[in-house]
């Protein structure tokens, strides 16, 4: 079995549906399978400053290419976020056009400030947990007892608004 990349889109600044649409098709390049797409959810912000514009909120999963290290990858995601017009943040959680976290990257773990891997706040959070339950409910992130699902169902936030296709 092939290890899938799970990558957790999101944006809350400019138009953030296309944003996340056009961010989809570059993820593709970066797959050596058809990508798994969520459907795309407008949640309200979580840990932002006062004011922030809702988000669109987005999972996928993709088959790293040969040689692809989660380093790698989370190099071209960082790289995808400039494109997309991101810039050094200064502001703890700020808007910002395209956000890609790298949720998990096979059974890959990792501890430190650059890359954790899964993802540190992943578990917790609905408008990751949401998307990724449509493309993997199953999943069972390293570290955590449950699956996806599971984790869902545990969770008593609610920031996800609508599904919005
Ligand atoms: P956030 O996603 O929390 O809004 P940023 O996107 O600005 O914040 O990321 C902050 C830092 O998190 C980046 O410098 C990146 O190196 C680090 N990081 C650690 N683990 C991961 C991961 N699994 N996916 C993405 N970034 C990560
Ligand atoms: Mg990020």
């Amino acid at each position: 079995v092939q290890a899938i990349a799970y990558i957790a889109l999101g944006s809350n600044l400019g138009d953030s549906r296309r944003t996340v649409l056009r961010a989809m098709e570059r993820l593709q390049e970066l797959s050596g399978q058809p990508l798994v797409k969520s459907s795309l959810l407008e949640t309200t912000p979580v840990d932002c400053p006062p004011g922030s514009p809702n988000f669109v909120n987005a999972a996928v999963g993709l088959v790293p290419r040969a040689g692809e290290t989660p380093e790698s990858l989370l190099a071209k995601l960082q790289q995808l976020e400039r494109e997309f017009g991101r810039t050094a943040k200064k502001i703890l959680n700020e808007a910002r056009p395209l956000d890609l976290d790298l949720i998990a990257f096979g059974n890959e773990t990792r501890a430190t400030p650059e890359l954790t891997l899964p993802h540190l706040r992943a578990h917790l959070r609905r408008f990751v947990l949401e998307p990724l339950a449509e493309i993997a409910p199953n999943l069972v992130l390293a570290g955590q007892g449950s699956s996806v699902v599971e984790l869902l169902r545990q969770l008593t936030s609610g920031e996800v608004v609508r599904r919005l296709q």
